[in-house]
């Protein structure tokens, strides 16, 4: 019978890190994704991952097929060239991997934790019972089959589509819709016969070319390169595809270069959804926002996510209480293991988002922010202009004052945020939290 303890829906990095841990720890676990098994971890990607993720839970580090190149670190270029930023250190250096291989490296861990998987099948829409969600409906994409999954906990892990957050009822008070201010529109190709030092991951700032994100140059192993852009999706206008053609594949260095894969993709680029669960459902990965809003990495979070939702939830069908209030823990937790720094980062990107390309130029030529306050701020989601150098700061930015006066504006409003997150509040104060939470922003 289909009947679980806790059913996933989406085998990505989330979703069979959340069905392993919960298989682990003795409960029935389902575990569903609309693709076929072969091409589980199939993701247009930009291939990064920063290797303080897997210290940080404790799972092997990429190697044999999953393992393309080591990175060193990360270059952030000036929208004019004239400046680049090399940061580098324990949080930013990692690993490039082969998606695919590294995918099916997840889905094996969950299957050999004993988890029932099922795959191309689609999930269309919770069901929802007396308040609570109770499985979900699915169509198998192979004979169109229609039928019921059901579950004590149903997590959605299906990705930035949130195939089961956009379809609850109102009465569930979870954020259904993401903004298109939040959400980065990409393409990217990989090449092949591209001449570029490994060792760094490549980004460079330029709002003509990539309004509101970024363009990069990844290297890979064998002369290979990840170069792709992303865009702030509600201001397209142009398609990012268009952009990589006319300004970024006219560098000299793709000159000759082949295509080896190509395709598009959206990635939620924002502060954590504000609630992670509900009555018997909960949410992780890019199905509930969980990226890096800066340099838009959401295979860690996703995978960090994944991890706690999975062990709350199992604790809470022990208790026999699978209600939002019963699954609260996992905000809290989340919140403090990646949250907080992910929603004081998200202050940051808004800024960088508003800025012009001069200021951009002006800010880094003038070392209004340097390279160790970028590599503290993505460690910790602050950007702490220190004291010590604050007379120097003032002296630099005197052409400009009102960039510094609006930088330390944006410093102190990522604290309050951060501070916000790390004091995520009780169920019955939550109402009052989300009301203050809008008014930091
Ligand atoms: C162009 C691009 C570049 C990126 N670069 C990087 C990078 O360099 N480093 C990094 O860390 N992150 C990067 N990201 C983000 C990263 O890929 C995601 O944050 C991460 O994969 C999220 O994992 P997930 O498990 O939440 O979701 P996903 O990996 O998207 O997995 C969701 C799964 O759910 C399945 N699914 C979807 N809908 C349904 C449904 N209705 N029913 C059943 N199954 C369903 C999908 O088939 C999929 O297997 C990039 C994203 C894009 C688009």
């Amino acid at each position: 019978m289909d009947q679980f303890d806790l059913l996933v829906v989406g085998a990505g990095t989330g979703g069979c890190m959340a069905a392993s841990t919960a298989a682990k720890e003795g409960l029935r676990v389902g575990l569903i994704d609309c693709k076929l098994e072969a091409k589980i971890g199939e993701k247009i990607c930009g291939d990064a991952i920063s290797g303080h993720h897997f210290e940080n839970l404790k799972i092997p580090v990429p190697k044999g097929e999953e393992y393309d190149s080591k990175i060193q670190g990360v270059k952030v270029y000036a929208p004019d060239l004239s400046e680049v930023f090399v940061v580098e250190g324990p949080g930013v250096s990692g690993y490039i991997i082969n998606r695919h291989s590294f995918g099916q490296r997840f889905l094996r861990m969950a299957l050999d934790s004993g988890v029932e998987f099922q795959d191309g099948l689609l999930a269309t829409e919770p069901i929802i019972e007396s308040g609570y969600v109770k499985g979900v409906f699915v169509k198998s994409l192979i004979g169109g089959q229609k039928r019921t999954l059901q579950a004590k906990v149903t997590i959605d892990a299906s990705g930035v589509v949130a195939a089961l957050r956009r379809n609850l009822p109102e009465e569930f008070h979870i954020e259904r819709e993401v903004s298109k201010k939040d959400i980065m529109a990409c393409y990217r190709e990989i090449r092949g016969n591209v001449e570029m030092k490994s060792g760094h991951c490549e980004i460079y700032l330029n709002q003509s070319v990539a309004r509101g994100g970024y363009f990069w140059i990844f290297p890979r192993s064998g002369s290979n390169a990840n170069v792709g852009v992303g865009i702030q999706a509600d201001k397209i206008g142009i398609h990012p595809k268009t952009q990589l053609y006319d300004h970024i594949l006219t560098k000299p260095m793709f000159k000759g270069t082949a295509i080896i894969s190509a395709g598009g993709g959206y990635v939620p680029t924002r502060g954590p959804l504000d609630c992670l669960a509900a009555n018997g459902v909960m949410f992780v990965g890019d199905a509930a926002c969980l990226v890096n809003p800066i340099h838009g990495g959401g295979i860690g979070p996703s995978m960090i996510s994944g991890r706690l939702a999975a062990g709350v939830a199992s604790e809470a069908i022990e208790r026999d209480d699978v209600s939002q209030k019963g699954l609260w823990r996992y905000n809290l937790d989340y919140m403090k293991a990646y949250g907080a720094k992910q929603a004081g980062l998200d202050v940051f990107r808004i800024f960088l988002q508003e800025i012009t390309n001069e200021e951009l130029n002006y800010g880094m030529r003038q070392r209004l922010v340097k390279e160790s306050d970028v590599l503290k701020a993505s460690l910790e989601g602050d950007l702490k202009l220190s004291v010590t150098d604050k007379a120097e700061r003032a002296f630099r930015s005197v052409r400009r004052p009102e960039f510094l006066i609006k930088l330390r504006d944006v410093a102190g409003k990522m604290r309050r945020t951060k501070r916000h997150f790390l004091n995520y509040p009780a169920p019955e104060e939550f109402p009052e939290w989300r009301a203050q939470l809008r008014t930091l922003h």
